[in-house]
């Protein structure tokens, strides 16, 4: 019988697994969530309204109900059809599923999210990340061009904030790349909420744009529900190597519930956007520390005379996790990203710093 050496393909064995530290007792702020809950009157009308799922059914294949929710909370273009993932880290396993082939290339900036380089690794693709501009994290649109032409990618994705980053690219720069690109261009608007503008509008202008949104950091990160919206004649198609009932009937009433309430959700993003203005201006005043401005619920920072592993490390023994980007090295040497959470929890987190 053959070993997992000799059977696992050595490029997953060249992987690590995607890690999630223990977060227990410390203050967390790593990891995008929103920090507020419910009011006790929307959680009790909530439980209630679970007493109706059909535990024992397989949920709607097609989350009719949801889908309709979903199209009026992100104004959806009429016209344009949605595919729903289990997250978005799902739809982006879909789309490099529908295209894999094992000299075919996706494309994204970087440092931009881990999961487009893991996946295009799972899925037997190649992964060509290029550089944005060390500055500002602007996109190197010389750089991007040379890239595109070159290796004519299946995919492109933007991440639009861009994570780890926090900006907002330029529209017109987008735009550029949407227009070379051969293939798919997926502009992941997973920040959406926290960001001044947005790719949604735009769908239906160019054929091979597709927008996706996750609920996951409008405070709905439990429940894993990500939306990929576009033209018909690409959805009709990535949505056939879905797994069927990919949406659980738990995720399906509560998403529906949640958008009927969207209000709520929408006041702790406004919460979360003026935090994010008192931690930037904050973050500017301490020595040593350079904030770089955010479109997101995060902030990025440079720690310019500490050793930012140091920072992580003495934060942590002091109840406070954020996450260090230091050792994925490059322009992120000596950067750390801190989650905006609730008013206590930042100013914890920088009285620590
Ligand atoms: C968090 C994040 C996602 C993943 O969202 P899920 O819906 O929770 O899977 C996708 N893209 C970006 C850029 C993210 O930061």
């Amino acid at each position: 019988m053959k070993s997992p050496q000799q059977l696992i393909r050595p490029e997953i064995q060249a992987l690590s697994a995607y890690h999630v530290p223990e977060s227990g007792n410390l203050i967390k702020l790593d990891a995008m969530e929103n920090p507020y809950t419910w009011p006790e009157e929307m959680v009790q009308e909530w439980l209630q309204d679970l007493r109706d799922v059909s535990i024992n059914r397989y949920p709607d294949p097609s989350a009719q109900q949801l889908s309709m929710s979903l199209r009026e909370a992100f104004t959806v273009p009429k016209g344009m059809e949605i595919l729903m993932g289990n997250g978005s880290d799902e739809l982006i396993q879909m789309i490099a599923m529908a295209v894999a082939e094992k000299d075919r290339v996706i494309l994204a900036p970087q440092p931009s999210f881990v999961m487009y380089k893991m996946i295009a690794t799972f899925t037997g693709m190649q992964f060509v990340g290029v550089p944005l501009n060390a500055d500002d994290f602007s996109l190197d649109m010389h750089a991007m061009h040379q890239a595109i032409d070159k290796h004519q990618p299946a995919v492109i994705f933007l991440a639009y904030p861009n994570n780890p980053t926090g900006n907002l690219f330029a529209e017109e720069q987008v735009r550029e790349i949407i227009e070379q690109a051969p293939g798919l261009v997926v502009v992941d608007e997973a920040y959406a909420a926290f960001a001044g503008h947005s790719f949604m509008n735009t769908l239906g202008e160019y054929d091979n744009l597709l927008v996706m949104r996750t609920v996951s950091k409008m405070g709905l990160a439990g429940l894993r529900l990500g939306l990929l919206a576009g033209p018909k004649e690409w959805l009709h198609e990535i949505d056939k190597v879905r797994l069927p009932y990919n949406i659980n009937v738990l995720t399906q009433k509560s998403a529906v519930f949640s958008l009927k309430h969207k209000e709520v959700l929408d006041q702790q993003t406004r919460l979360i956007c003026e935090e994010r203005e008192k931690m930037f201006q904050q973050l500017q005043q301490i020595e040593g520390i350079e904030p770089y401005p955010s479109q997101a619920n995060f902030i990025l920072f440079r720690c310019v005379d500490r050793n930012a592993n140091e920072v992580f490390e003495s934060l942590l023994k002091d109840g406070v996790l954020i996450k260090n980007m230091s050792a994925a090295g490059g322009v992120l040497a000596d950067c750390l990203r801190v989650t905006i959470g609730k008013p206590e929890e930042n100013q914890s987190f920088l009285s620590v710093l």
